[in-house]
């Protein structure tokens, strides 16, 4: 086993950081970024992963990218529009405030249907057709939509159906599956609080598992398994989440075991979710 060293600061990187109006961005320089289109930009893997997705749904003849990546300047420019032009309920209902909005991670993207008129802040992203597909496909390629509706109360944005965000595909199929927001998941996988006794889940053939490391407060300590690949990412909050993965049936730990669904049967705490603005 690998001992890997985790500072306070990582807490607030990777691809599950969970960034709301009770939990601000604390870095504004995400990862590489590259161009989705000539003014747009996304963190590198976010971009790779949509692409991917576009290709195999033909998705760009009829969608296309409203925004994506922005710095703390242009979200507080484009909150000072928004208040002159639409007054502030408006704007809290559909603008985050600077230094809280997904889309300075680079891990965001609002779409669009292709068409005439595009509203920048509300750009019109039906169910069907393209856009439906987006929406049906998204989870495999790592994709949640971030901000459903009947989920206000817990995300605090209303309801915004072209903006999604990147989370990695196991964790964007284990939230979409389970009908849990990024907050709600958040607090969900804490009960993964072992290596030991992850969240399994089954994906293209292999066992992923997720589990929960509180932070402490200087460094944290997470032992992982070297000759498998693993990822590390800070939840923005009090931890991180640990995603390993194996080639299923061959070095199952012996405690953990994927049913065919690939739901969860390890690990038997009950859940229970106790929990409006743009972004
Ligand atoms: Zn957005």
């Amino acid at each position: 086993m690998k001992k890997v060293i985790l500072s306070r600061e990582e807490l607030h990187k990777g691809t599950l950081i969970l960034v709301n109006e009770r939990h601000g961005i604390t870095c504004d320089a995400p990862g590489e970024l590259t161009n989705v289109d000539a003014d747009i930009q996304l963190e590198r893997q976010t971009a790779v992963l949509l692409e991917e997705l576009m290709r195999e749904i033909g998705g760009w003849s009829s969608i296309v990218p409203v925004s994506g990546w922005r710095s703390r300047a242009e979200q507080q420019s484009i909150w000072d529009s928004s208040l002159r032009e639409n007054g502030p309920e408006y704007t809290r209902t559909y603008v985050a405030l600077p230094g809280h909005s997904e889309h300075q991670t680079g891990l965001a993207i609002d779409l669009g249907l292709r068409q005439e008129h595009i509203d920048f802040i509300c750009p019109a992203f039906p169910d069907t057709g393209v856009c439906g597909q987006f929406g049906k496909r998204a989870a495999d390629y790592g994709f949640i939509l971030r901000y459903p509706a009947g989920k206000e109360k817990i995300t605090g944005i209303g309801c915004e159906p072209w903006h999604f965000r990147y989370v990695g595909i196991p964790h964007a199929r284990i939230m979409t599956e389970n009908n849990l927001t990024l907050e709600e998941y958040t607090d969900y996988i804490k009960q993964f609080d072992s290596p030991l006794h992850p969240y399994c889940i089954r994906v293209g053939g292999r066992a992923v598992y997720v589990s929960y490391i509180a932070a402490n407060s200087a460094q944290t300590v997470v032992e992982v398994n070297e000759t498998a690949p693993y990822y590390i990412s800070g939840n923005n909050v009090d931890g991180f989440v640990l995603t390993q993965w194996r080639n299923f049936g061959s070095d199952l730990p012996n405690t953990d075991r994927c049913n065919t669904a690939g739901k969860a049967v390890v690990g038997s705490a009950n859940y229970r979710y106790a929990g409006k603005r743009k972004v």
